[in-house]
């Protein structure tokens, strides 16, 4: 951020104000750690802040601090439009396009009069923000939350709740530190929220040792239905309704399956493939290894986006069509892939 942007920043927050921060639809840790984390230090300035995702999340991010108080638009709709419309100021986590909070809250943040500042690490960011923090180079917006607060120099006034908040969505985003986004700089950022007070043991915990016995069970069969396909150094897993039905399927319970597909050795490119006939789409998740770029696969063939080495996209067309048009494209990217 340019340092008049900072001082202008600096000086809209010295007044008590009515804020709101938005994450991303089906938000993730760093959605939830990078709003959660962003109110907690707000709050501490005294203005009147609410976090308002556009819909729910995983249960292994209900512990979160300060997590109870996150509204929910598609069911708490009277409440978030009524807080959006009134606001001064709106901060946007964790995304690059107001349209990636679902349409019918887009419609309501792009009527909304509110100062918007974004801070997000995907490519290709809209330009609606009046002060914009984007960075792709940065391991999670949680990270760029930290260097917001170091920018007001007041890391001095991270608390155990904002060093928690902020742990979650670095640790969740870099895949326990291990993705190439994560810089010795992540490390120091990280050093300092122990040192602040984060419990790294007891955050890794509750992130990832709170599995239900049906979440592995559904984790089997995603892993029995993997295919690899050797020339392209590609592998997929598809996982349809009814077999998410037959595990008793919870939000969040398919978040890391891709992993597994990216973890055979030689794999450059991993997609899993999971219906949705709720929403009549297929949600594509797509991961890749070294300079295989999965954001501009996705843009091109899929309706997302993301970043190089992970991104995700969705389809209308079935489940075995989507698998289908998945493996028609990769000989058009034999020369990064075979
Ligand atoms: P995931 O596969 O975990 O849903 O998403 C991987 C990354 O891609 C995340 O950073 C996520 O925000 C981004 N992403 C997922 N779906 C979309 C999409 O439809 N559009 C864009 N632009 N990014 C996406
Ligand atoms: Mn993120």
């Amino acid at each position: 951020m340019k340092s008049e942007d900072i001082k202008a920043v600096k000086a809209l927050l010295s007044i008590p104000k009515r804020i709101v921060i938005i994450p991303h639809r089906n938000p993730d840790g760093d959605a939830i750690g990078s709003t959660l984390g962003l109110m907690h230090y707000l709050k501490g300035y005294n203005h009147d802040v609410s976090v308002i995702a556009p819909n729910d999340y995983p249960e292994f991010l209900k512990w979160i601090p300060g997590e109870v108080s996150i509204l929910k638009f598609e069911t708490q709709q009277e409440v978030s439009k009524k807080l959006i419309s009134e606001a001064e100021m709106m901060f946007t986590l964790d995304f690059n396009a107001l349209h990636r909070t679902g349409n019918d809250m887009a419609a309501v943040l792009e009527a909304s009069d509110a100062l918007k500042i974004m801070i997000d690490h995907h490519q290709a960011p809209d330009d609606y923000a009046t002060y914009m923090y984007s960075d792709v180079s940065m391991s999670s917006t949680c990270e760029m939350v930290y260097n917001f607060i170091e920018m007001l120099d007041d890391t001095n006034k991270i608390t155990p709740e904002i060093a928690t908040c902020i742990y979650v969505g670095i640790m969740t985003d870099t895949g326990s530190f291990r993705f190439r986004s994560t810089t010795s700089r992540t490390h120091q950022v990280i050093a300092s929220l122990i040192d602040k007070g984060a419990d790294n043991t007891n955050i890794h915990n509750q992130v990832y040792d709170t599995n239900s016995y049906s979440r592995l069970q559904l984790l089997g069969r995603a892993l029995q239905n993997l295919k690899v396909i050797p020339e392209f150094h590609t592998a997929h897993i598809t996982l349809s309704q009814a077999e998410l039905d037959e595990f008793n399927f919870k939000k969040g319970d398919t978040e890391g399956i891709v992993n597994y597909a990216l973890s055979i050795q030689n794999t450059r490119l991993a997609a899993i493939f999971i219906e949705n006939t709720q929403e009549g789409i297929i949600k594509i998740s797509l991961r890749s290894k070294g300079d295989f770029s999965v954001n501009e696969l996705s843009r091109k063939h899929f309706n997302g986006g993301g970043h190089t080495n992970a991104a995700g996209g969705r389809s209308e067309d079935t489940l075995e069509a989507t698998v289908e048009k998945f493996i028609t494209i990769l000989p058009e990217y034999k020369s990064q892939l075979a």
